[in-house]
């Protein structure tokens, strides 16, 4: 199941005055910020379990949380397939590029 598919699924969802009153309810219970870094601004309601595998918990108030546009983009790369490296793997990167060690019996 493709990207297209799985934004297609909650869209039908967040649209009309139903979804407008539960965004507003999520949005109150978790004080208008972002539940992972508190951000304020650009936040969006995310479904927790994705609609795509649960469809049942499409209209659940317990299935919703805050996250701002950025929390609430990496979430769902990593639900859609694309995983972000890890931070270790990163740091190993970075070394091995930053860090030339110089080779043994070079004196
Ligand atoms: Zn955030």
């Amino acid at each position: 199941m493709g990207m297209k598919s799985f934004k297609r699924y909650s869209r039908h969802i967040t649209r009309g005055p139903r979804w407008k009153a539960l965004r507003v309810q999520a949005l109150q219970r978790d004080g208008w910020k972002c539940v992972c870094c508190a951000e304020k601004i650009g936040l969006e309601i995310d479904h927790i379990k994705p609609v795509r595998d649960r469809p049942d918990l499409a209209w659940s108030l317990e299935n919703l949380q805050t996250l701002c546009g950025q929390c609430h983009a990496k979430k769902t790369r990593i639900e859609t397939g694309y995983k972000p490296l890890s931070p270790k793997r990163q740091q190993w990167r970075t070394l091995l590029r930053e860090k030339q060690l110089p080779s043994e019996g070079n004196f």
